[in-house]
This record gives structure tokens, C-alpha cells and sequence, in this order.
């Protein structure tokens, strides 16, 4: 029976915290991300240059038909929330779109705003940590999200109408991805894939389904970072995960067809 040092040594995740490098997305397979929105540009959007809100089935019609060459440049264009007056980028997602792993986490902080890619601060490496420790990278079998493709100012919670408005991208980044699991990363990604409102302690260990999909829920790399003991109940969750694709793969061997 591993101790629980033994399952933080193997998660990297022992308490003295160290940068690693970080693992690079493959640059085939990652979603592009767009160029940063200019100064002036994010300045000049005032209420009367933001565009008629609330497409309503319209919109959330023409995002569910959105395939991938067209759905980050459509995240770009979304000024259907407040948020898209203070982004600096849209951070739409990043990874293999066919994975079998799809990550949600919250939303972007600064350093996602700036770059256009999710998780890459110090959430983010501990997140590479956890990827790694289950031998995976991001950008290989693995897809990372974020419940809002953009910044919360000052990396406040996320508003519901804010989660509403967003929602249709991460729907339809879960219908073309077809994972094999999803794992939510903290509350707001779990409490708005399961639709209920509960804390990460009752929902972890053990499996929820988000349509068909197996979805595990487990701690946010973040609050990981401040709340050192709960990174072994972290790996558990990960193992529950792991053990989770490798069963959906087992009988799926002989179907070549499923990701041809
Ligand atoms: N936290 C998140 O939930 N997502 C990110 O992309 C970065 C930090």
C-alpha cells in the first residue's frame, strides 16, 4: 500500500514546490490561438461599439454545427458577455481534438489572457505535473479547456449569465472531441458540467457522467498550489480517472473505426 509520500513523490507534487519546464503543446494538434486584441482596440470597446447580445437559438445553432477550423475564430468573435470588453485574447482551448483525456478548468487568468492558451501559469505547471505523472502531456491524447474562453477581471468567480452565455463552446468542444473522460478541475467546472450546485469534497471520488461521458472531479491545480494535503486525495482522483479510460478502451480494441 503506497503512502501518501509515495503518492506525492510520484505526482512530483512534494511539498517544497519547484518550476518545471513546461511541456509544450504539439504545435499540429493545438487549437491556434488568435492574436492578442491590441490596446486601443480592448479600449475603444465601449457600450455603444459592443453589437446586438443574445442570438438565442440562432446562436447556440450555429455554434453546435461549428466544426474546428471555424470554432476558435468564432470564440474570437463572441461578444455575447461583458468579458469580451476586457479581454486581451480568447483562450478557446488547446490539445489533440481527437483525445481521449478532455481537462476543464474555470477560466483564463492574466497569463492565459495574454498568450491565448489555457493553463499556462503556475496552475498550469502544476497541471503539466499531474499530466505528466499520468504519463500523458498536454497536446498528446489530452485536450485542455476552460468552462469561459475568457478572463474574469481580476480572476473573480465566474458570473452564471457569464457560464450560460459560454456554455455552447465547451458543449460543442465535447461533441467533436468525443473523449474518453473528462476530468472537471474545480468547483465551476463541475458544478456546470453535472449541473448541480455541491462542493468538490462530496463530488470527487467516484463517477458522474456528463451525457455518455465518464467525468471525474477533483481539486483545481490552484487551490491545489494553497491546500498542499488534498494532492493525494488529487492522484486518487487521477488514478480513479486512469483506470476509467483504460476500461472504455479495453473493449473498444478491435474498433479502429471509432477514431479513424
Ligand atoms: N485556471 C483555470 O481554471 N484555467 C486556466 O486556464 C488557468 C487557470
Amino acid at each position: 500500500m503506497p503512502t501518501r509520500d509515495d503518492l506525492l513523490r510520484e505526482l512530483r507534487l512534494t511539498p517544497t514546490w519547484r518550476l518545471r519546464t513546461m511541456v509544450p503543446a504539439s504545435a499540429d494538434t493545438a487549437v491556434p490561438s488568435l492574436p492578442a486584441a491590441s490596446e486601443s482596440a480592448v479600449a475603444s470597446a465601449g457600450p455603444e461599439t459592443l453589437p446586438e447580445r443574445g442570438g438565442g437559438d440562432a446562436r447556440r445553432a450555429r455554434i453546435a454545427a461549428l466544426e474546428w477550423p471555424d470554432f476558435a475564430i468564432d470564440v474570437a468573435g463572441c461578444t455575447e458577455c461583458e468579458l469580451c470588453r476586457t479581454r486581451r485574447n480568447t483562450v478557446p482551448g488547446v490539445g489533440d481534438t481527437r483525445a481521449e483525456w478532455l481537462f476543464v478548468g474555470e477560466a483564463p487568468g492574466a497569463e492565459e489572457d495574454a498568450k491565448g492558451e489555457p493553463f499556462v501559469g503556475q496552475a498550469g505547471r502544476l497541471l503539466d505535473n499531474m499530466l505528466a505523472a499520468l504519463g500523458l502531456a498536454r497536446g498528446r491524447n489530452v485536450y485542455i479547456a476552460n468552462v469561459l474562453k475568457c478572463r474574469p477581471p481580476n480572476n473573480r468567480t465566474p458570473e452564471p449569465r457569464e457560464v450560460d452565455a459560454c456554455r455552447p463552446y465547451l458543449d460543442r468542444q465535447i461533441q467533436l472531441i468525443r473523449p474518453r473522460l473528462i476530468v472537471a478541475l474545480g468547483k465551476s467546472a463541475a458544478t456546470t458540467l453535472l449541473g448541480v450546485d455541491a462542493t468538490i469534497a462530496s463530488l470527487r471520488g467516484r463517477m458522474h457522467r456528463y451525457g455518455g461521458v465518464p467525468l471525474v472531479v477533483t481539486y483545481h491545480p490552484a487551490y491545489l498550489l494553497r491546500n498542499l494535503p488534498d494532492k493525494a486525495k488529487a492522484w486518487e482522483d487521477l488514478l480513479l480517472a486512469r483506470r476509467t479510460v483504460a476500461e472504455a478502451a479495453a473493449p473498444a480494441a478491435g474498433d479502429s473505426a471509432r477514431r479513424s
